[in-house]
Formats: structure tokens, sequence, C-alpha cells
């Protein structure tokens, strides 16, 4: 950090008030990058790794201790998508000015705003002969992987976006994620077709340390998305990403994409216990790679977010006070704590143990039990309708009364705001580890990231 305010003083010295680069920095010429391991925090704004120094310190020293985020940071990149999407971004033309270095509209996926399909930094990866790999907690057919991946005009068109990952030509050497659903389908089986392809395929974690590294490898782990980083044993992305890495190292390197996709969802749903537990998962991961530059220095790192989600606020409603401490021992998802109190009766005693037994408030209770029953009745009352009323409703979920309830309960314990259940325009941080990080310093765009990926992978 001190490294980074050095560099801005002296780029605000010598540029005046200029510090957004008009064009890419060059690699300094010093140690040769040929892998590069492109890190997407999806919807990891600033508040988030500040939240996670909270959340990880050691509470028995004064000081708060840096976080393996902090030591890497460069510095700031703006989101921004192409104008006829105004200044909040989503995560597809995020993506795409990630991947390819072109801003969209929002829902794109690698085309242009006429819907032109753009190159990505994997697919010149791939062309250049370099072996190529995604890691993913969401389905590897969601907006993030597919932008990197393959072209399509809109991202919800999820069955087509899996078919093009075989129709267009398979460009990945190791694909690991979620999405039975999109990959083994009534009309197509694409699982089978990646068998017909050479490909390896496990559909079972245990199997990620016995696969053979000379394959193709593809690997899906859920029907969608992966289960939360707190419901999944923990430490998942990293072992992944172990395994993507022993599959693409070779002479002529690699590209790999590795995104921690959920920390996005939890902020989507206001749910700060799996964002810590999300960006817990992430931080291991980097961790790793640090050590891994280490022992590869022809290895470049770069992560970033590719909007913020929540407008996460470390404080709220006037109190000056935020306290993580509950979130320490939280040992489920709150999502997966609400199912439990969704399939049995709450009590003083079921609620306190669902969040890490912390001091009830009656209200709490009286308020958890009250949602409960408001779900139910709204549930009864939906069951009564014919068919045809059903299909313009949704269907009420007790669960999801539930979570809401439980975590407007730690939002107050921890006093965590919210500002939306959707994204927001702010800038977002941008890390690298590697000889090649000076190409990310500074105040950067998000398509700044990609021109200097290519940059990399063009060079060597
Ligand atoms: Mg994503
Ligand atoms: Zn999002």
């Amino acid at each position: 950090m001190k490294k980074l305010l050095l560099s801005l003083a002296v780029a605000s010295f010598t540029l005046g008030c200029n510090a957004t680069s008009e064009t890419t920095k060059q690699p300094v010429t010093k140690t040769p990058v040929t892998n590069v391991i492109m890190i997407v925090a999806d919807g990891m704004g600033p508040a988030f790794p500040t939240a996670y120094r909270y959340y990880a310190d050691n509470p028995l020293t004064p000081n708060i201790e840096q976080t393996i985020f902090d030591k890497h940071l460069v510095g700031m990149s703006s989101t921004y998508p192409a104008q006829e999407s105004g200044r909040v971004t989503d995560s597809a033309a995020g993506a795409t000015a990630l991947a390819a270095g072109v801003k969209t509209y929002n829902s794109a996926i690698s085309v242009d705003v006429n819907k032109q399909p753009v190159e990505t930094v994997l697919q010149r990866a791939k062309a250049l002969g370099k072996k190529t790999g995604v890691v993913v907690t969401s389905q590897v057919n969601h907006a993030t992987p597919a932008a990197y991946i393959t072209h399509n005009e809109s991202r919800k068109n999820y069955n087509a976006i899996a078919d093009s990952y075989i129709d267009n030509g398979i460009n990945v050497d190791v694909l690991l994620g979620g999405g039975w659903q999109y990959f083994i389908r009534e009309d197509r089986n694409l699982v089978n077709e990646f068998k017909q392809a050479g490909f390896d395929y496990i559909d079972n974690f245990e199997l990620l340390s016995q696969t053979n590294s000379h394959n193709k490898l593809l690997g899906l782990f859920a029907d969608v998305g992966l289960p939360p980083a707190l419901d999944n044993g923990g430490g998942k992305l990293l072992e992944m990403t172990k395994t993507a890495l022993s599959h693409l190292e070779n002479p002529n390197g690699f590209f790999m994409l590795v995104e921690a996709s959920q920390v996005d969802w939890a902020a989507h749903s206001n749910d700060i216990n799996s964002a810590m537990a999300e960006m817990h998962d992430l931080a291991q991961t980097l961790a790793y790679l640090e050590s891994y530059v280490a022992s590869n220095p022809n290895t470049q790192v770069v992560l970033t977010a590719d909007h913020s989600t929540g407008g996460l606020t470390l404080a709220a409603k006037g109190e000056y006070r935020w306290s993580p401490e509950m979130l320490r021992e939280m040992k489920t998802s709150t999502s997966a704590a609400a199912q439990a109190l969704a399939d049995s009766e709450i009590t003083e005693t079921s609620l306190s143990a669902a969040l890490a037994n912390i001091t009830l408030e009656n209200k709490d209770i009286t308020n958890v039990i009250e949602a409960k029953e408001k779900a139910l009745s709204k549930l009864q009352a939906y069951l009564q309708l014919t068919p045809e009323q059903q299909k313009k409703q949704r269907k009420p979920s007790v669960k999801y009364a539930l979570y809401r309830a439980l975590n407007s309960i730690i939002d107050h314990n921890t006093n965590t705001g919210w500002t939306t259940s959707g994204h927001t325009a702010v800038d977002v941080p941008v890390y690298a580890i590697g000889a090649q990080s000076a190409i990310f310093e500074g105040l950067i765009d998000n398509t700044d990231v990609a021109k200097g990926v290519f940059t990399l992978i063009e060079k060597n």
C-alpha cells in the first residue's frame, strides 16, 4: 500500500490531475510472463475487502492485521458499461470489458453494442497455443465465465451459451464449476460431447485430487451454482484452482480465469454472513496463488471485481459501530439456517443456535416467528389459487421469508448497512501479484484490465 501511495503521488506530481491511464501501459521487461491468472471477485466493491479485514482480524492484538488482499493492492478500476446502459454495470457487460476490453450493454456476453462478437483474452491465448482454464463457483455458463469463453447477445440464453462451448469449438482445457442442469438435458448431453472430445469428466469434489493432469478436464459439481462456501466444507475454490493449475502447466503457458462468483450472490441477498465466507474462500485461493507466483515467477496474477453489489456499508443508522464478531462463529450459511427453521419449530433455543448463539432480543424471536407465519399463510392462499392464477405470481417461500428475517437480525447485531439489492457504480479495487503488476497500477478502467492481459499474453 505504501508503494501504491508513493506511485500515486509520483503519478499525480508528473501528470497533474490526470491519473487515469489514456494508453495501455507496456510491460516492464524483466521476468517474462507466460502464464496469466485472472481472478474476478464478482460484486466485490471496496467495502468487501475492508469488511474482510475486520472479520479476519486477530482479536487478541490491538492492531488490525493486513489481509492477503491488502498486501497486493495496486489501484482501483472504474466499472461503467457502454452509455446505452447508463453507469451501473451488470456482470455480463462487466465481464465483457474485463475479458475483451470493450464496453457493451448490460446482459451482453462478449458482443459489442452492435451485437458483434469481440475477441477475449481467453480466446486469444488459445489461438496463440496456450492452454486455457476456467474455475468458478457459479454454473460454468453464468455471465462471467461465459464472457471469457463465448459470445451471446444475452446472458439469459443459458442453454445456448452451454451449447456454444462445444459448437464454436472447445476453447478450454479445464472447466470447473456447476451446471448439470444445462449440460445434461433431455435434448442434449454436453457432458457426453465433452467426453467424446477427449475430456475426462468428474462430478464430485472428492475426485479433484485424483485427476490425470495430462488430460483435459470437465468438472461439474452442482445442478446450478456450487453450494455456498459455508455449506460445502470451505476451500472448494482453492481445491479447484490447484487441480486446474496441474492440468494447465505447460511450456507455452496458460491463461486461467478464477471467479469467486458468489460474493455477488450473497450481496444481492444482503447476506453479510455468506459474503464474508465467500471472501475467505477467495483469500485462501489468493494466498495460495501468492506462493505459486513466488515459485513460478513467469506467472502474473490480477484480481478485480466487475462491480460492487448491495451497496455494503460498515455501519448503519447513525451508530458508529461495525461488529463482525458473530460472523466468525457462524458455521452454516444463513440460507441453510433458514431452511432448517422452515422445517422445524422456532424456539428461542433453535433460533439462537442458528445465529451463533448470540443473545437475542425478544422482538427478534417474535419477528422471525411472525415472518414464518405470514409466509405460511401466503403460501396457503397461493395453493388455493387455480393453476392459471398461480402462473401469474411467484410461489411464496417460507425459507426466503426466514432468510430475510435472519439477515435482518445479523445486520442489526453487526450493524451492517445495505443500500440496494442490486449493483452500484462505485470503483472497485485492483490487486496484482507478479513481475508485471505495474501494468495494472493506479486508477484504471475495467477495459484496461483486458488490455493489460492481452499485452502480457501476446508478448510471450
Ligand atoms: Mg459472475
Ligand atoms: Zn450481481
